[in-house]
């Protein structure tokens, strides 16, 4: 592994994505970090501890993260059409796909239930291009979200994604926030979720800070960018650390798994798979 690599994810394996208390005794600073995390993998109520060293070895932090999940639903009803559904053809591509996806571990978090955007929907997303109150934010950090929106391309979804400056006709809005004062939250996501669990709106907001002040900088945006668009697209958490969507993510980018997931949602109407 490259050395940049291997920062990327220490610093990705540091990422919880979460609500939960976040306990960083170091000061504002936005050093690299080398760290050693261990992860209990449980997407909600799980207790992630890392032990993370500064580069160059001068400082010693530890970091207590409880995660309690951090993906919020609003339910709205909506005029969309029901979803085509054959359940005997939705267990046949869950037993093809289970293999090479964490389709299972996303089910056993929404209580069996597949939840995505229609075929076909635009994507009007909106990105806030200038922030007065967030300190630390850097405007190329709209840039690093909209890249991270294209990564996700990778997957081929029916689903197009087109940026747009008009807040008011947005489907989707990312914001910034210095940080969170609710149990640490670093990354945020609110589905909007209508009566047949289509999705039908999203809201992510990502932090600049943890609660104890210390700096996110570029490469905790992206992966942060990357593990909320996954949300808001419609993943759950993986229990394996190599995805970007772990509950305590050690991957700097999206995964095998993380594309093919993607793509298996996709496949599937939403609904229950049960
Ligand atoms: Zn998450």
């Amino acid at each position: 592994m490259r050395r940049s690599d291997r920062i990327a994810v220490a610093i990705v394996g540091l990422l919880v994505c979460a609500v939960g208390a976040l306990i960083v005794s170091a000061p504002r600073r936005s050093t690299p970090l080398v760290a050693a995390v261990a992860d209990t993998g449980q997407a909600s109520d799980s207790t992630h501890v890392a032990a993370a060293a500064a580069e160059g070895g001068s400082a010693t932090e530890r970091m207590t993260i409880t995660h309690s999940g951090e993906v919020r639903v609003r339910l709205v009803r909506s005029g969309n059409a029901p979803p085509v559904r054959d359940i005997d053809e939705i267990r046949r591509h869950l037993i093809q796909g289970a293999p090479a996806t964490y389709i299972g571990d996303v089910l056993a978090l929404q209580d069996s239930q597949i939840v995505r955007w229609p075929d076909g929907t635009l994507l009007r997303v909106w990105i806030a291009p200038a922030v007065t109150d967030v300190m630390d934010w850097n405007p190329a950090y709209v840039d690093t979200v909209r890249s991270a929106f294209a990564a996700w391309d990778a997957a081929r979804i029916p689903v197009r994604v087109e940026l747009t400056t008009d807040s008011a006709a947005a489907t989707v809005h990312v914001r910034w926030i210095d940080h969170f004062e609710k149990d640490g939250t670093i990354g945020q996501t609110q589905q909007t979720w209508d009566q047949y669990r289509w999705l039908v709106g999203g809201e992510i907001t990502i932090a600049t800070h943890t609660m104890s002040g210390y700096t996110l900088d570029a490469r905790w945006v992206r992966a942060t960018a990357l593990h909320e668009i996954g949300h808001l697209l419609g993943l759950n958490h993986s229990t394996a650390e190599s995805d970007i969507m772990a509950a305590s993510a050690h991957a700097p980018d999206l995964s095998r798994a993380d594309i093919a997931t993607m793509r298996l949602l996709y496949v599937l109407p939403p609904g229950t798979t049960k």
